[in-house]
């Protein structure tokens, strides 16, 4: 089969290797579509929880194409989201009921084989079947999975007022999530305006663009919004130099939520006397276990919309060209077709 490999930091390439063996309870998925996002740029920089040689692809939609041994619940042409993630049971998170934490956790795509392959193994009680919802639609499934884990984690009060920096896939889902579970307002700042445009066309309230080179000059229109600051401020772009404004943006008693990726070694400075004598909470949203079922009953009943969020479509083959267009700024989400040569 032809998969992409990554095969060190910044090694990367399309080539042949042997299909993929199911391991018992794991079906084989021929993916039609797999999804590109800023985790797979920093997993070929060699962050996050990059093994080498890998096969990324961690956003999967694919069309059943073998049942292995014990695999049930499905059946042959069934098209399915693949949930990307396995945790052990027995590690001691596992134990104590922390299974995101699994000190084994398996991310298909991450440090497991992924979905930008013609083919891909798959535990059967990790694929959702689509029942009709389109493949271009479904292969947001497992951004919004995630989104859902930061929504469970913020817990947001009815009423907030919620300033959100960053409209990619994930910040235009979970505008959407937040703006449905309860925010009074919400406002998104990036340095885009066609992807604030899309934000507003997705029902957001507010939009402010930033400059890029110094989003701090920016944050005089955020001030003029919110002059008390708003209740929840969230980073949702991985940015050091965003992350830095979130606290002074925060109400006394607010919080701040942690959820792109930066890289493990960035730090940021903050004022420990403001986060005490404010009151301030700092959490953190990390993947996500567990939470396909809720983000494809969201997008089946089209509360959460994706209408705008895919830009751009390559072939397998065209693979680093999709990994460019997704540090642009035009492009808001590109899906590789791993069928398409
Ligand atoms: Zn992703
Ligand atoms: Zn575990």
């Amino acid at each position: 089969m032809r998969a992409v490999v990554f095969d060190g930091p910044g090694s990367v390439s399309v080539r042949d290797l042997p299909d993929p063996e199911p391991r018992p309870g794991d079906v084989l998925v021929r993916p039609v579509l797999t999804g590109i996002c800023g985790t797979d740029r920093h997993l070929l920089a060699g962050g996050f929880m990059a093994t080498y040689p890998l096969v990324p692809g961690h956003e999967i939609v694919g069309q059943v194409e073998l049942l292995g041994d014990d695999a049930g619940g499905l059946a042959v042409g069934d098209l399915v989201a693949v949930d990307n993630t396995e945790v052990c049971g027995a590690c001691e998170p596992c134990r104590r009921g922390q299974p995101l934490y699994c000190s084994r956790f398996r991310s298909l795509g991450c440090n497991a084989p992924g979905g930008f392959a013609e083919l891909m193994a798959a535990p059967a009680a990790k694929c959702f079947p689509l029942d009709g919802l389109d493949p271009a639609v479904a292969v947001m499934t497992e951004p919004l999975a995630c989104a859902i884990h930061g929504a469970d984690v913020l817990a947001l009060r009815p009423g907030s007022d919620v300033l959100l920096f960053g409209a990619g896939p994930t910040g235009l889902l979970l505008a959407q999530l937040l703006l449905h579970g309860g925010a009074a307002r919400i406002t998104v700042a990036a340095p885009s305006q066609h992807k604030l445009d899309v934000a507003r066309s997705l029902g957001v309230d507010e939009t402010v663009l930033l400059d890029r080179a110094d989003p701090g000059a920016s944050a005089s229109r955020l001030r003029d919004l919110a002059p008390s600051g708003f209740d929840v401020v969230v980073e949702a772009t991985g940015a050091p130099s965003v992350l830095a404004l979130c606290a002074a943006l925060t109400r006394t008693g607010g919080t701040v939520l942690v959820y792109g990726m930066a890289d493990a070694d960035v730090t940021v400075p903050f004022s420990p006397y403001d986060i005490f004598a404010r009151e301030l909470t700092v959490r953190g949203s990390f993947a996500q276990i567990h939470c396909f079922d809720r983000a494809l009953l969201e997008l089946r009943t089209g509360r959460v919309r994706t209408d705008g969020i895919i830009t751009d479509r390559f072939p397998l083959s065209r693979f680093g060209d999709a990994l460019t267009a997704v540090a642009g700024s035009r492009t808001i989400k590109a899906v590789v077709d791993p069928q398409g040569g």
